[in-house]
């Protein structure tokens, strides 16, 4: 799975999921990748968020939308990440998944469960893109 945020100059926010789906899916499932809120959420006022992992849980708790809600609320990129893994490993203890946040200052992070999770970024000010590693907790 790719998820990508983009921020433009104007402050504009997009977010988008590609997906090869799980595996061994079945023919015809729709995973979280096309479910708004699932696997990306971007909102110019707040910041974006994207998630990859298990998406039969994943899809459950739309934990993108709920990032982008968190910070609306005031929490960082990290809580807000972090956050919404915590719900989905209250319910799921062992599920394999991963999200990133930005706000739409550009500031970001991520949290994990049952893997390590590594997103890149490219800044404007950036000649190359930096690799970020999570470890889940
Ligand atoms: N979330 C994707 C799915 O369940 C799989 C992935 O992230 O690799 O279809």
């Amino acid at each position: 799975t790719i998820s990508i945020v983009v921020i433009n100059k104007l402050g504009k926010i997009a977010a988008g999921t590609s997906t090869n789906g799980a595996t061994h899916k079945i023919p015809g499932r729709v995973g979280d990748g096309p479910i708004a809120g699932a696997s990306s959420y971007a909102d110019d006022d707040v910041g974006a968020c994207g998630a990859t992992g298990d998406g039969d849980i994943m899809m459950r708790f739309l934990p993108c939308y709920q990032v982008v809600e968190s910070m609306r609320q005031g929490l960082s990129p990290k809580d807000a990440a972090g956050n919404a893994i915590d719900r989905i490993k209250r319910k799921y203890p062992l599920f394999v998944g991963a999200i990133f946040a930005v706000n739409r200052h550009g500031d970001h992070s991520g949290a994990c469960n049952g893997w390590t999770f590594q997103y890149t970024v490219r800044g404007s000010g950036m000649d190359e893109p930096q690799i970020f590693t999570i470890q889940p907790d």
